[in-house]
């Protein structure tokens, strides 16, 4: 649509803003820092051209992509706020929680989340040996290949599943063999959500549930997190439906969460809009910056 409007008016491009479809703000990005697709350099040009004026770089476990992007943040224009998504393990299903505001230079956090990371490679590992015992010949390298030194993640070995021809396309290596429940699946060793809420406020992050629609149980989890320091909730999520998100602002009035939201964009067309895709109200980075500066 963008497209073609750009070509049906090139006359235009050189006197009017860059037509855009993305919104200015995005509190939820992955990079190659953990299992991102594009570079943080390249993330933030790509942001900067669709109009994303903030973003949060938010890669799982990791705080090493945030210099880089910080810099090209400063010349593309772009204010690059430091994040981590911190994946955890329990009976509440997908409980994410995005950090944002902790310290790239918290050696302390580092440590939290080498060990953090560490984890994820030996589960990736554990995934690639029953891939290959169920007769789905993927190799470790290659895979580490895929990451570049990133943290590894399930996307990493969708991506060979798929190179390898043992699956038609990436998000079916998801639906067929490394989702929950499916036979190549392992478990994370990791934290609970109260731990992971506890993890950044320990460090100064300022706490926010991602994707609430991944939790078995919303309603009963926040009553527990809430006094463990929760801060906000990621009501603006693309797969919400419009009555989810208003059920999540419901809650985040009820707890006193400060709605947050963003694109959750990988680089692979994963969870279906690009940056800038998801609508973010302004007043958010004012709420959760009030708690920032209470830590
Ligand atoms: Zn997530
Ligand atoms: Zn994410």
């Amino acid at each position: 649509m963008v497209a073609l409007l750009r070509a049906g008016r090139p006359r235009l491009r050189d006197h009017q803003p860059l037509l855009t479809s993305g919104y200015p703000i995005d509190l939820h990005t992955h990079s190659i820092a953990s299992d991102g697709a594009l570079t943080p350099t390249e993330l933030i040009a790509r942001a900067a051209e669709r109009g994303v004026r903030i973003q949060a770089l938010a890669d799982h476990d990791t705080l090493l992509g945030v210099a880089e992007a910080v810099a090209e943040g400063e010349r593309r224009g772009v204010r690059v706020i430091p994040a981590t998504e911190l994946n955890t393990e329990s009976e509440w299903g997908d409980v994410h929680i995005l950090a944002y505001f902790v310290d790239p230079k918290d050696d302390a956090l580092e440590e939290r989340l080498r060990w953090l990371r560490e984890n994820r490679g030996r589960r990736i590992e554990l995934m690639v040996e029953k891939l290959n015992a169920l007769g789905y010949a993927v190799s470790l390298d290659r895979v580490r290949e895929i990451a570049q030194g990133g943290s590894l993640g399930r996307p990493h070995l969708a991506q060979a599943l798929f190179e390898s021809g043992h699956v038609p396309t990436y998000d079916s290596a998801f639906d067929t063999l490394i989702s929950k429940d499916s036979p190549a699946y392992v478990s994370r060793v990791g934290l609970a959500p109260l731990e992971a809420v506890a993890l950044a406020r320990t460090h100064g992050g300022v706490p926010s549930l991602a994707h609430p629609g991944t939790v078995v149980d919303v309603e009963r989890l926040l009553p527990q997190l809430v006094p463990a320091g929760l801060v906000g909730m990621e009501c603006y999520y693309a797969s919400h439906t419009p009555a989810f998100t208003a059920r999540c602002l419901r809650l985040s009035v009820r707890y006193g969460l400060v709605p947050t939201g963003g694109s959750d964009f990988h680089g692979r067309g994963e969870h279906g809009v690009d940056l800038g895709g998801v609508f973010v109200p302004p007043e958010c980075i004012a709420a959760l910056e009030t708690h920032q500066a209470r830590r």
